[in-house]
């Protein structure tokens, strides 16, 4: 039987000790690293039997390899606050791996912010970027910089000051930068503008989700919630269902979250919650478009607070310190932020009659909470998977900066959906067994993602 055809239980416990012993090889090479530990687990319980019975890929330490970042930038950011004292903070990008296409990733400010979770979110991105079938290589950045309560032009300091280092690493064939947690379009802008005017070089294509007047792509604010709406489309479709008429739970109430929630709604389902770090609304009428155009203008526009939504819309409960998972629904986008699903809340969610997850943000669910999903046939699509379809469009948007034309929505949003689709195809080719209906996607994905990376690492030789 091969790798692919066996369940995950059963594959995971005969290479027990070739994925144990190259787990401890992982943890004493990156003491303390958490988060990155856990997403080379859950990478290494497919890749490992995948590797021990596929010889090609075999040789030459290849999983010591791609596990090892290409390198590491990590440097002081100084800036002046607006009572004039001098603040430091510091600044990562992670060159993760650019086998197959200049480092791509976006850039996270937030004070949670550290090697580990910059070296997890980069593996990931390596995995995700070869699935969707453009060439881009992988890489994360950010700071533990908190955009929170600062004022406009204390952002426009911090971006300039991280820019000013940056700059000298990245590049459009080189390195892509885009938004991630606490990075949107106002950061973008600066960071962008910036770069041009140290380089005195208009080079769109050095980031990604940049502003439609200068070089960004529609449909890029969309994209990851679009993608991963399209995504669950596809996996409903594959057993015969559609997502019209279900109840679905979202968390977060950022980009991801925002347009998700905008698709559940154009194809039929209705979104229940949102939430922010303080806790989750509960709107048992479904949240329709005009109460998510004021979600989007409370965050993007006055950056307020997800409670604010229970004094415009009373019928709506505010939740403090909690998380939606109790809540009884058809499908859950988790779309906030690392590890917000664990054990408790996933038994929660099966209890709930939840019947598909899709890791709208990265690594949402721990590997305790991803494993009660499997143990109970929940339809579980990884984040490497489901989320890929933002930077799917911030590889058409670097596409369109080197023909130097935009394409229109329609078109950009047809080939987001064509990629989301052949993403959902290779989890099948990858994640089914033999005569099986069921799909494991994180198999799949794993799989998927890691063939095309793997053989382009192995014709470079030993580098
Ligand atoms: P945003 O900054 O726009 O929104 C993040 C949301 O998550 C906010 O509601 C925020 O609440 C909440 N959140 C962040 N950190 C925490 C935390 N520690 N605990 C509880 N809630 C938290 O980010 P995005 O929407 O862009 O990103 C969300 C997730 O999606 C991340 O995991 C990101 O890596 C992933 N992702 C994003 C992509 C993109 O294109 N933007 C692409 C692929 C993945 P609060 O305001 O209170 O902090």
């Amino acid at each position: 039987m091969s790798t692919v055809a066996m369940p995950a239980e059963e594959r995971r416990a005969k290479y027990a000790s070739q994925i144990d012993e190259f787990m401890d090889w992982v943890r004493d090479r990156n003491p303390g690293e958490a988060e990155f530990h856990q997403a080379v687990e859950e990478f290494a319980a497919d890749i490992v039997p995948y590797v021990a019975e596929n010889a090609r890929y075999s040789d030459h330490n290849l999983l010591q390899r791609i596990t090892e970042p290409d390198r590491v930038v990590i440097f002081r950011v100084c800036w002046e606050d607006d009572q004039g004292t001098a603040q430091v903070n510091r600044g990562y990008r992670v060159q993760f791996n650019n086998a197959i296409g200049p480092y791509k990733g976006g850039m996270r400010f937030h004070p949670s912010v550290n090697l580990s979770i910059l070296k997890f979110l980069g593996f990931e991105q390596i995995f995700k970027n070869s699935l969707t079938t453009l060439p881009m290589g992988g890489g994360k950045g950010g700071s533990n910089f908190d955009p929170k309560g600062k004022s406009d032009a204390e952002v426009m300091r911090f971006c300039q000051a991280l820019m000013s280092e940056l700059a000298r690493h990245i590049g459009n064939y080189r390195d892509v930068p885009a938004g991630d947690i606490g990075v949107g379009a106002r950061e973008v802008g600066y960071l962008f503008g910036q770069y041009k005017r140290i380089s005195a070089n208009f080079q769109a294509g050095v980031i990604t989700g940049k502003g439609l007047q200068y070089g960004g792509s529609l449909i890029r604010t969309e994209a990851t919630g679009y993608g991963c709406v399209y995504f669950v489309a596809e996996a409903l479709a594959y057993i015969g269902d559609e997502l019209a008429g279900k109840t679905c739970l979202v968390s977060g109430s950022g980009n991801v979250a925002q347009y998700t929630t905008e698709k559940v709604i154009d194809l039929g389902g209705k979104v229940v919650t949102l939430s922010d770090s303080s806790g989750y609304i509960y709107d048992p009428d479904g949240i329709d478009r005009e109460k998510l155009a004021y979600v989007i203008d409370l965050k993007t526009v006055r950056r307020g607070r997800i409670h604010e939504y229970v004094e415009k819309y009373p019928n709506a409960t505010f939740y403090p310190g909690e998380k939606p998972w109790g809540v009884p629904c058809d499908v859950a986008f988790p779309s906030a932020t690392q590890n917000e699903i664990d054990a408790d809340d996933a038994q929660k969610l099966v209890e709930g009659g939840c019947k598909v997850v899709a890791e709208g943000a990265n690594m949402p669910t721990t590997l305790e909470g991803a494993a009660i999903f499997q143990a109970n046939n929940v339809i579980f699509l990884p984040a490497k998977a489901a989320n890929a379809g933002g930077v799917a469009v911030s590889g058409l948007e670097m596409s369109q900066n080197s023909i130097r034309r935009p394409w229109s929505r329609e078109e950009v949003d047809r080939r987001l959906r064509d990629i989301m689709r052949n993403i959902h195809e290779q989890c099948v080719h990858y994640g089914s067994g033999d005569g099986s209906s069921s799909v494991d996607y994180v198999h799949g994905a794993n799989v998927g993602g890691f063939i095309k990376v793997a053989d382009a690492m192995l014709a470079y030789g030993i580098v």
